[in-house]
């Protein structure tokens, strides 16, 4: 395989490759383009055709083209292989009387699996009734794969066992479970079967919700296997991408009824967790996309705490968060039902999540003094994870405005505010192990052009201050003293990680005196 890789970096530019998915300009010796895998408005995204690889300052992203074509199609490290083969023109040895792999034969019995349910759906009027009671029509049935399994305990077990699957793979699957004496159950029984999928479509596990009242749990998922991990895959996402690319949000909804109907009704960017709380691997999936969400969660109080935590998480991870207001006792799969349109109004209404809370709080609490309490407790806290301090005042004017608290006793309590919990962890840049670790001053080269790039997003007035710092860090560059230079990069860098507008000044002074010491050392030498 390594001779096709080889053949394949030779016959192919990286420029050409990624020129066919953003718009490159010619920066230096490199070129330079809006990062295809975070929402950005400034070009951060460098591709050097000397070293036939590319880095993006803004999220780490890096790599050669077969990482860019891993990224960004979705692909495996052997699908991105036969991708580019066949762009190139070459052809794979391995391909030839190669045994399957593990993961090959998984995702064989699933597809199986995945047409068994449908034809069974077909067959069976109550199933098909109850999907159409709710809504759905035939097109989203088809496109969503959408299935049945009935109450028998082996029928899908038996129907793979008889096309040649051995008990191992259906198990490893995640299709049947064990008996104490070891006999094999089919694990979805008297469900409506939604089949999940990786981000090329292919199916990789499923999601059951109970068909008749009596069945328990309500909704079931395939456990975690080789291919699933329930906790990151985005339910939807194979078929939303593009969407939320092109319109630069995503709006996630609880359950697998919510998506496929917001999807009927035009949403095309909706996705959903599968079966569980949305986790920073779910929205760390989306972020390469895009960094603004739509929480659009059921009207009962269990929906609206779930979309408390959601934003949370979603403001300590850089996102624009904002929630829809679903009408109490409704979800979105019945405002679709009842009309489309209806739908997309709700989304068109949503607010800032700060504002959305603040707005339920208000609505509750008439006496004024509880009121300030609950703001202390519930409001502030969630302006305190906001990471731009612009939107951070930008809250908490509206929140003066529309309280009558005065603004500077609201920094204060904001200030003392405790982070109630820290969801947000330092983020590294995600490195790719195949990349070879850079020397010391090629790093330093990729920060100091990384800073460059945040200087130019500074507002006007921070222009002087730091102009000074780079001015200052470009000295000690000449001074030629990497161990010191390395130091005040991560202080820049803190600088620009915060945005720390208040405290910018600070900083700098900071960093000034360190370099005061330094210049006297290098004098008493
Ligand atoms: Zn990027």
């Amino acid at each position: 395989m390594r001779g096709s890789v080889d053949t394949i970096k030779e016959k192919l530019d990286i420029r050409e490759i990624v020129s066919q998915y953003v718009k490159l300009e010619k920066a230096g010796q490199s070129f330079k383009a809006r990062c295809p895998f975070h929402n950005e408005k400034t070009p951060s995204f460098f591709v050097s055709p000397v070293r036939q690889s590319f880095y993006c300052f803004g999220c780490g992203a890096k790599g050669d083209i077969f990482t860019f074509v891993q990224e960004i199609e979705g692909l495996e490290f052997r699908e991105a292989l036969k991708f580019l083969a066949e762009r190139a023109g070459v052809e794979l040895e391995y391909q030839r009387g190669e045994s399957k792999t593990e993961k090959d034969k998984l995702f064989g019995v699933l597809e199986e699996a995945t047409s068994f349910f449908e034809k069974e759906l077909t067959g069976n009027k109550p199933a098909l009734a109850y999907i159409t009671s709710r809504g759905i029509n035939e097109e989203t049935i088809k496109k969503w794969r959408i299935g049945y399994a009935s109450g028998e305990w082996r029928l899908l077990y038996s129907h793979l066992q008889s096309l040649g699957y051995d008990k191992e793979v259906i198990l490893k699957a995640g299709l049947v479970k064990l008996k104490e004496g070891g006999e094999p159950y089919d694990v979805f029984r008297d469900r409506i079967i939604f089949p999940l999928s990786d981000q090329n479509g292919r199916v990789i596990a499923f999601s059951g919700r109970a068909f008749s009242k009596e069945t328990e749990p309500k909704y079931l998922n395939s456990p975690d296997t080789a291919l699933f991990t329930k906790s990151e895959v985005l339910y939807g996402l194979d078929k939303a991408k593009e969407s939320i690319r092109k319109q630069d949000y995503a709006v996630l909804v609880e359950g697998q009824m919510d998506l496929v109907l917001s999807h009927q009704a035009g949403v095309l960017n909706t996705v959903a967790a599968s079966g569980t709380a949305f986790t920073q691997a779910h929205l760390e999936r989306l972020r390469r996309l895009s960094s603004r969400i739509i929480l659009a969660f059921d009207g009962d109080s269990a929906g609206e705490k779930a979309a408390e935590k959601a934003s949370e998480l979603g403001i300590s991870l850089g996102f624009e968060v904002k929630v829809a207001d679903v009408p109490e006792g409704e979800d979105p799969a019945e405002i679709v039902k009842k009309n489309p349109q209806e739908w997309k109004e709700v989304l068109r209404q949503s607010l800032p999540a700060v504002e959305f809370f603040f707005n339920k709080i208000e609505g509750k609490e008439k006496d004024r003094r509880k009121l300030g309490k609950q703001i202390e407790k519930k409001i502030l806290p969630m302006i305190k994870l906001v990471r731009s301090a612009i939107e951070q005042s930008h809250f908490v004017s509206m929140l003066s405005k529309r309280t009558g608290i005065k603004e500077e006793i609201l920094w204060e309590d904001l200030r003392r505010v405790e982070r109630k919990q820290d969801p947000r962890r330092i983020e590294e840049p995600r490195l790719d192990k195949k990349v070879p670790i850079l020397s010391q001053r090629e790093q330093i080269e990729e920060r100091l052009t990384e800073i460059e790039l945040w200087r130019k997003e500074l507002p006007e007035s921070f222009k002087k201050e730091e102009i000074e710092l780079m001015d200052n860090l470009s000295g000690i560059i000449l001074h030629e003293n990497l161990s010191q230079l390395s130091i005040e990069l991560s202080r820049a860098e803190a600088l620009k990680d915060n945005k720390l507008v208040a405290g910018l000044a600070r900083q700098i002074q900071e960093v000034h005196s360190q370099i005061r010491k330094l210049e006297e050392k290098k004098k008493m030498l």
